[in-house]
């Protein structure tokens, strides 16, 4: 609890006191209707700068330029310009690294360090894997087995408008998943930022003009969800929506997407299950557990919240786990050495609670956390203590249900076939993970989870090259990767009778 020690950095020049507007063409402009609305620094309740409230009629000005611009110069960049460009964006914002840290530190929360790695690592390595494939961007040529002399060759074309839809969790990071591979195959972008944390965005957008990014081709729309965010959803002239967010949300943007039949990008929820076997590196095993589910909060759809722990080590692993949660440090993110933030806005603070009394209504027992903490500065603010809950059950709410706050759930297990379909049973399947140094259990474990992702004897392990991305109701669709350009690519077939 480190509130009072804490050394405050500069804060960013964009901080300026004035209402930050809304990139429409290129240009900073007002919300049509006028409306603002304030952001709050989550660790102390002040109010940021207040930031324009786009509405629909601003997603029809923002669709119409990202158009103008599609159809205009932007469509005639080669993949060699487009590449140049995304690098010197990758290079003004590695420049800009304590701005962009900052910005998502004091907008959301998240602890200054962890953000500085985002933004140098992440962030960064991002937009320049992004722009290598800018340039690596090919079709195939095909022999049709018709008689004559027929050829056929496939086109990769970029997908048009696309419509971005991100959440506060990760503000710079979630960013750069809809802006780089929308550059690197040619589209152009309405992104609509979440408004518990919108201020990041607004300042990569003036990092992208400043590299010289056309007009048109990265819109920022601030505002809230149910107005501008279902208005982009909606539009009848965007090709595409990138979505990442809550399932709840993720289906309306499938309804929503009907209107013109949009292709659709979902990365939804998570309640992933961590797996450790009796024979698992208990040193490696019991930070990993806990920074799978604590880190960030927990504010993250990855988080690994259903502790599946073999019988054996049980009670010594989440004995561990729990000395591992109260030795974290809680308070000021800007604080070097706090290691967990607040959460993000009051309504999270109470919906977590909510979980929290749940969870020992059920009969769970908290061994590290349990409540909101409210000791001296930290009242102010929504701090939320590494919570790990003993004596859960599979049926229990906790067990079931997306927490999004540093909560772990911790359920025993026998062995491979008790665990698999108990770790499988939920709607989700965005990650989960597996620790145990027989590559028998991992290579079989792993096939049977039904996730996106498995991490073997680590968690949380991203990279630009990796794709990323949920089954069942986590969504569809890859982000990361090779796979991230070609969900913003259209394939044409071009056929050739030459004869
Ligand atoms: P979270 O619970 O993480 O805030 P949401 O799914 O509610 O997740 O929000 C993610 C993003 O989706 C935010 O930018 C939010 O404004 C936006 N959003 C919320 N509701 C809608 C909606 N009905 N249509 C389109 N976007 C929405």
């Amino acid at each position: 609890m480190n509130m009072q020690h804490a050394i405050q950095p500069a804060r960013p020049a964009f901080l300026d006191g004035t209402a930050k507007k809304l990139l429409i063409g290129g240009k900073w402009v007002e919300a049509v209707s006028g409306k603002s609305f304030t952001t709050r620094n989550p660790a102390t309740g002040e109010v940021l700068d207040a930031v324009a409230e786009g509405d629909a009629a601003d997603i029809d000005l923002a669709v119409a330029a990202a158009r103008k611009a599609f159809d205009g110069p932007w469509g005639r960049f080669k993949p060699a310009e487009r590449q140049r460009l995304m690098l010197r964006i990758a290079d003004l914002l590695e420049a800009n690294i304590a701005d962009i840290a900052m910005l998502d530190s004091l907008d959301m929360g998240m602890p200054l360090a962890f953000a500085q790695y985002m933004a140098a690592g992440p962030v960064v390595e991002t937009f320049r894997f992004c722009a290598g494939q800018a340039v690596a961007i090919h079709g195939e040529t095909l022999y049709p087995s018709l008689p004559g002399d027929v050829l056929a060759y496939t086109l990769k074309e970029p997908i048009g408008v696309v419509g971005g839809i991100v959440p506060w969790n990760g503000p710079s990071f979630n960013a750069t998943w809809k802006i780089a591979p929308a550059l690197a195959a040619g589209c152009t972008l309405v992104l609509k930022v979440a408004e518990q944390a919108s201020l990041t965005a607004l300042r990569m957008a003036e990092i992208c003009l400043e590299a010289g990014l056309p007009e048109g081709v990265l819109n920022v729309i601030t505002g809230y969800g149910e107005t501008a965010g279902a208005a982009l959803a909606a539009h009848m002239d965007v090709d595409k929506v990138s979505f990442t967010g809550s399932t709840e949300t993720g289906r309306a943007i499938i309804h929503a997407s009907a209107g013109n039949i949009k292709k659709l990008t979902l990365e939804l929820g998570g309640k992933s299950p961590n797996i450790v076997f009796n024979d698992a590196n208990l040193e490696l095993a019991v930070p990993g557990a806990a920074m799978a589910a604590f880190g960030n909060s927990g504010q993250v759809c990855l988080a690994g919240t259903r502790l599946f722990v073999q019988r054996g080590i049980y009670e010594e692993f989440t004995g561990r786990v729990a000395e591992f949660a109260k030795a974290l440090v809680v308070g000021d993110p800007l604080n070097p050495s706090t290691m967990i933030g607040p959460v993000v806005s009051e309504e999270q603070l109470n919906r977590i609670s909510g979980y929290l009394a749940a969870g020992t209504a059920e009969g769970a027992e908290a061994l590290a956390g349990g409540a909101r903490l409210t000791d001296g500065a930290l009242a102010n603010g929504y701090f939320i203590p590494p919570t790990l809950f003993s004596g859960v059950r599979d049926d229990m709410k906790i067990a079931r249900e997306e927490i999004f706050g540093p909560v772990i759930s911790a359920l025993p297990f026998d062995d491979v076939d008790d665990v698999v379909p108990r770790a499988n049973a939920t709607e989700f399947g965005l990650a989960s993970g597996v620790w145990t140094n027989d590559i028998n259990t991992a290579s079989r474990v792993s096939r049977r989870l039904r996730a996106g992702t498995v991490w073997v004897n680590g968690y949380s392990l991203m990279d630009p090259a990796v794709p990323f991305g949920g089954y069942k109701m986590s969504g569809y669709g890859k982000e990361s990767g090779a796979h991230h350009i070609e969900e913003y690519l259209a394939t044409k077939a071009v056929w050739m009778n030459t004869q």
